[in-house]
C-alpha cells in the first residue's frame, strides 16, 4: 500500500482539481481517493500536481533515425511513400540502427510522462515486429498500427491486400495509412471492415495539406475526411484543411480526431480551426507526429496548440480542454476507448499518473506553460 498525500489531484475524466489523498494497493490499483485516507508508505506531494500520464495519439518513431533532416522540403518530399526522404532513410537503415533509435525515443516519451503512444509503423509486418522487439522492456504501451506495400497503387490486388491485413493484424493493434493519395477507396473499405471484425484500430491521415483535399475532390467528388467517415475509420489524423462540411460530418461520424499542430506548422500545411471543431462537441486527441520533425514532448505540443489556436481563431480556448486531449479524452472516445486501455485518476483505475512541481495557481496553465521534464518528480 502507498498513499500520495497533500497533492493537487486532477481527478476524473474532467480533470477537476481537488486536494485529496490517493491510496494505491500492491497491484497498482487506485483503491481510494479522499481527504483523510492514509495507508502504508506516505509520499508527500505538497506543492505538486497529480496528473494522469499522457497518450501521444500519433507518432512515427521509425524516423527517429533522421531527426531534423529535410527542413524546407514539401510534405510529399519529406514523408510520402515510397520516395519521401523518410522512406529512403528507413529502407537503408539496419534493423539494429532502427531498434536503437526507436528505443531512445520510447525512453524519451516515458521520461516525458507518456504512458501510451499510437504509432504508424512503416515496413510491413517486419516493421511491426521490430518495434515490438524494441519496446520489450520499456515501461510504455505502444499501440502499433502497421501497413503493407500491397495497399498502394492504381490497380491493387485485393486478394493480396486481404492476406497482408490478416498477417498484420495477428501482430499489430491495427492499421495506419499514409493517406487517400496512395490507396483507393476499396482498399480503405476492406481495411476498415477487417479491423472492425478483429476489434482492432483503423486509422488514416486526412486533409493534411490543401493539395491533398483538392486532389481527392477532383478524383472522387469527395473530401478526404468524407471518404474516411464513409469507409468507417476509427481514427483520422490531422484535418488541418477541412473543406465543405468536414467539421460537421466529423461530429456526426464514428471517427476519432487526432491533431498534430506542431507538425502541420513545421511542414507549412495549415492550422486546423480547433475552436470550430470544439464547438461541435468533438473531443480530439493530440499527437507529436514524426520524430524527425518534433521531439515527442506533449508539454510543448499543448503550449503550441493552446496559443496558436487562440491566435488563429481570435477566441478563448480553455486550457483544460487542451490538457484533456493529451490525457482523458481517449477514455470517453467511443471509437477508441474500448481498444485502448488508458486510465484516469479515479477509484478503480490503474495508478497511471505523475507527480509534477506546481508553478502557478492555475494547475492547467502550470502544466501547459511552465512544466519542463525535470519538473516531473515521480511517475506511476
Ligand atoms: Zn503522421
Amino acid at each position: 500500500m502507498k498513499t500520495i498525500a497533500n497533492g493537487l489531484i486532477l481527478k476524473g475524466i474532467d480533470l477537476s482539481p481537488v486536494k485529496e489523498n490517493i491510496v494505491i494497493d500492491d497491484e497498482n490499483n487506485i483503491i481510494e481517493i479522499s481527504k483523510d485516507a492514509k495507508e502504508g508508505e506516505v509520499i508527500d506531494a505538497s506543492g505538486k500536481i497529480v496528473c494522469p500520464r499522457f497518450i501521444n495519439a500519433h507518432t512515427h518513431i521509425g524516423d527517429s533515425i533522421i531527426k531534423d533532416e529535410g527542413d524546407g522540403l514539401s510534405l510529399d518530399e519529406v514523408v510520402k511513400p515510397p520516395h519521401g526522404i523518410k522512406h529512403l532513410a528507413l529502407e537503408s537503415a539496419s534493423d539494429d540502427e532502427l531498434i536503437e533509435a526507436m528505443r531512445d525515443s520510447m525512453w524519451d516519451m516515458h521520461n516525458l510522462g507518456i504512458s501510451h503512444f499510437i504509432d504508424y509503423r512503416e515496413g510491413g509486418l517486419e516493421g511491426v515486429k521490430l518495434i515490438k522487439e524494441a519496446s520489450k522492456d520499456i515501461p510504455i504501451t505502444p499501440i502499433i498500427l502497421g501497413r503493407d506495400s500491397s495497399f498502394y497503387g492504381e490497380d491493387p490486388n485485393y486478394h493480396q491486400v486481404k492476406v497482408a491485413i490478416r498477417k498484420l493484424l495477428k501482430h499489430a493493434d491495427g492499421i495506419g495509412l499514409s493517406g487517400f493519395g496512395e490507396i483507393d477507396t476499396t482498399v480503405a473499405e476492406i481495411i476498415c471492415e477487417k479491423c472492425e471484425a478483429a476489434g482492432k484500430i483503423s486509422s488514416i491521415h486526412v486533409a493534411e495539406s490543401e493539395n491533398n483535399q483538392f486532389a481527392s475532390i477532383e478524383k472522387t467528388g469527395k473530401t478526404e475526411p468524407q471518404r474516411a467517415f464513409e469507409a468507417g475509420f476509427n481514427q483520422v489524423v490531422h484535418m488541418a484543411n477541412p473543406k465543405n462540411d468536414d467539421i460537421n460530418q466529423l461530429s456526426k461520424s464514428n471517427s476519432s480526431l487526432t491533431i498534430c499542430p506542431r507538425s502541420n506548422g513545421a511542414l507549412s500545411v495549415g492550422i486546423i480551426p480547433l475552436f470550430e471543431v470544439l464547438k461541435t462537441g468533438v473531443k480530439p486527441l493530440i499527437g507529436s507526429d514524426n520524430i524527425m520533425i518534433n521531439r515527442p514532448n506533449l508539454f510543448r505540443e499543448m503550449e503550441f496548440t493552446l496559443k496558436i489556436m487562440k491566435g488563429f481563431s481570435k477566441n478563448y480556448i480553455a486550457p483544460v480542454e487542451v490538457l484533456k486531449m493529451a490525457t482523458t479524452n481517449v477514455c470517453v472516445d467511443s471509437s477508441l476507448s474500448s481498444k485502448i486501455n488508458k486510465s484516469y485518476v479515479g477509484e478503480g483505475q490503474n495508478a497511471e499518473f505523475m507527480i509534477i512541481n506546481q508553478k502557478s495557481n492555475n494547475p492547467y496553465l502550470s502544466l501547459i506553460n511552465r512544466t519542463e521534464v525535470n519538473d516531473i518528480v515521480k511517475i506511476f
